[in-house]
């Protein structure tokens, strides 16, 4: 099925960016393997957002079948006020310093849930923690989470309106002053061993030049790779960003950012990674 040039193995699709249960995927860690399985996948990076907590569960359900599964986490960091999403991957999960910023990251993730329902109260949506807690059922609360309480409530009446009054870029529901620097982040991963990929560099709505001036102070903090190829990213931009990865030296990641069964993103769909960039599991093969 995959016919990806730069594939690990011949005839290995490698997805890197999905979620789970564990933060605001749909399905349960054990319940995301069999998925990828069934997709054809047969490298796995589980990164949720800001927690490891999934890890363990997908390891020991990746036994059963022929993958392989890659640490990995989403952590959420601002630079220039901009809010930021790098992928780790490959690192050490026992590392001390990433333990400690997982658990940090966790406590800020709590606390900016907290001023997102107390923001969101004063708009009129009284009660939208516990809502959404219940709707997170034990996960680490995200956006998307008060997205579907906020549905739940009446508020709005579907996910696109709740961002676009709720929760979206400068809305009162968009707090994020409490993320590291992007430097920090990146360092926490490769500090474990990682290596930094910045996610989805197509979301950031950047000119070319502030493109650059981002990726310079990512390769500068430590950060190393780049996705190129998600199940959103534009053929186009896929190009513009490739240029780029090769003009850095940087090495190329691909990943579904697979939330739940949605028409637009399924595990291990995506395009090709243009063959001629080097891919990001180069580092740990
Ligand atoms: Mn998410
Ligand atoms: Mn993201
Ligand atoms: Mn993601």
């Amino acid at each position: 099925m995959n016919s990806n040039p730069s594939s690990p193995v011949a005839g290995v699709l490698a997805d890197l960016h999905c979620h789970s249960l564990c933060s605001d995927g749909q399905l349960s860690p054990s319940d995301l393997v069999d998925r990828a399985v069934e997709m054809g996948v047969g490298m796995l990076a589980l990164t949720d957002h800001d927690t490891l907590s999934g890890l363990a569960e997908a390891k020991l359900q990746a036994q059963k079948y022929d993958i392989e599964i890659i640490n990995g986490i989403e952590l959420s960091c601002v630079h220039n006020g901009m809010g930021i999403h790098i992928v780790g991957l490959g690192f050490d999960e026992t590392h001390a310093g990433m333990l400690a910023a997982v658990a940090l990251q966790e406590q800020r993730r709590q606390d900016r849930a907290i001023t997102i329902a107390e923001r969101l109260e004063k708009k009129g949506a009284v009660g939208v923690l516990d809502e959404a807690k219940r709707i997170a059922n034990g996960g680490q609360l995200g956006r998307p989470h008060f997205a579907q309480a906020l549905i739940d409530m009446g508020k709005v009446t579907n996910m696109a309106q709740a961002f676009k009054k709720y929760l979206g870029a400068g809305k009162p529901g968009d707090v994020k002053a409490l993320w590291p620097d992007l430097e920090e982040a990146v360092k926490w991963i490769v500090d474990a061993g990682g290596v930094a990929v910045l996610a989805h560099p197509d979301s950031y709505k950047l000119t070319r030049t502030k493109l650059k001036l981002l990726l310079n102070a990512f390769t500068q903090a430590g950060g190393r790779g780049v996705e190129v190829v998600t199940s959103t990213m534009e053929s186009s931009f896929t190009q513009r960003v490739s240029e780029l990865c090769e003009e850095y030296g940087m090495l190329a990641s691909q990943g579904s950012d697979f939330h739940g069964p949605k028409p637009w993103t399924e595990l291990g769909r995506f395009p090709n990674m243009p063959s001629q960039l080097t891919p990001v599991w180069s580092h740990w093969q």
